[in-house]
């Protein structure tokens, strides 16, 4: 499968699954891989198999969509879909065996609903705002939220599988935040066993809390981007057994000689310092390679880590490799685990003033994606 500019996302299903099981192994306890946004650019679908090959109990996704497609796909496992709007197909939901989070009367309200109109109690998550002020139901409104879900519960309308939250500060392990969100937590949770939903498992932690703070496991782990070998804590993957699965490539279109002083790409901000040889390479930011790349960020081409030259272009971006040996159909790889010279997500990520989540989940558009390793396949 070609598109003429060789350019692809190629993804590593057995490092998403491996890195599944060094955090499976290391927690000791159910682990929800969080596929959503795409399996963080990494494909959905393949990258939910391969993680639950590596022993994930469960899969969470943002949105019911996410959800509905991974059930169409025949992926039978546990699944959250938890950012759930008015209106939302909650039928469809539980239809489809998805288990919701709700944050509010209203939404409770819905999955009541249904419920009611499916003929099948809804396995719901409730999700309290501990710190975040981001999803969840405030302290203030929590135990209203809770007497709520515990009546419906009676009513044989849901079962509380979840009592949940999110951590503002997991990826700096000594925050005092962290502390304070784990009390409040542990406060929402008093609150919602007194009120009799003494079944549901507790989940806090995300990628970075699962990798460094223990207190934050509680009964489940939430990791999305340290699954597919990203470092939540902006370091290297290794320290943590972890192997980065995407690696990203393009190949050289164009190669030409120009003389000292070229100006290159749009606006000139680069110009050849010495007679040299460019490389064009066909992608850009329409692809997801981001415009702050240019004069900035790293490419292994032809043996050695290129800096960028000059601006990122929609469709492509230009090197300067000086006398190297380089020709049109050379491979180009711009970030990858690191393991071959090539750059990682997180050198991109701090040469373009960003974080390699972003990198990830925005890569695209022309590159083909493609996979290597079998877990997970079918
Ligand atoms: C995205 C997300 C996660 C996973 O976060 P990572 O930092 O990728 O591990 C977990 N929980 C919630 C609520 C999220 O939105």
């Amino acid at each position: 499968m070609t598109n003429g500019t060789g350019a692809e996302v190629v993804v590593d299903l057995d490092a998403i699954a491996a890195n599944t099981a060094v955090l499976r192994e290391r927690v000791g306890r159910p682990l929800m891989a969080v596929v959503k946004a795409d399996g963080y650019g990494h494909g959905l679908v393949p990258s939910a198999r391969a993680a639950l090959a590596g022993g994930a109990d469960q899969l969470g996704v943002a949105v019911l969509a996410e959800a509905l497609a991974l059930r169409a796909a025949g992926v039978t496992a546990p699944l959250l879909a938890w950012l759930n709007g008015p209106g939302a197909d909650l039928a469809a939901a539980l239809a489809a065996d998805v288990e919701v989070s709700v944050n509010a009367g209203w939404g409770l309200a819905e999955v009541v609903a249904a419920a009611r109109e499916t003929g099948r109690p809804a396995r719901l998550h409730l999700f309290a705002d501990t710190g975040l002020s981001r999803e969840g139901a405030t302290m203030a409104d929590w135990p209203e939220l809770v007497a709520a879900a515990a009546r419906a519960q009676a009513d044989g309308d849901l079962t509380v599988v979840g009592l949940w939250s999110h951590m503002a500060h997991a990826d700096a392990p000594t925050h005092p935040t962290i502390g304070a969100q784990v009390r409040v937590f542990e406060e929402a949770v008093g609150i919602a066993r007194a009120a009799g939903l003494t079944d549901a498992r507790r989940h806090l932690a995300n990628s970075a809390a699962t990798v460094a703070l223990p207190d934050t496991w509680f009964d489940m782990v939430r990791p999305g981007v340290a699954v597919y070998g990203l470092d939540p804590l902006g370091g290297d993957a290794a320290d943590h057994g972890l192997r980065p699965a995407m690696t990203v490539q393009a190949r050289v279109a164009l190669t030409k000689r120009v003389p000292a002083g070229a100006g290159v790409s749009y606006g000139h901000t680069y110009t050849t310092p010495a007679e040299t040889t460019l490389a064009l390479v066909p992608v850009g930011y329409a692809d997801g390679v981001p415009r702050a790349g240019g004069n900035a960020a790293p490419v292994l081409a032809a043996g050695a880590k290129r800096t960028i030259a000059g601006r990122v272009c929609m469709d492509q971006f230009v090197l300067d490799v000086g006398d190297a040996a380089v020709a049109p159909g050379d491979q180009v790889v711009l970030w990858g685990p690191g393991e071959g010279g090539e750059p990682t997500a997180q050198q991109w990520a701090d040469a373009t003033g960003t974080i390699h989540y972003e990198l990830v989940t925005r890569i695209g558009g022309r590159f083909t994606r493609c996979y290597v390793g079998s877990a997970g396949a079918v």
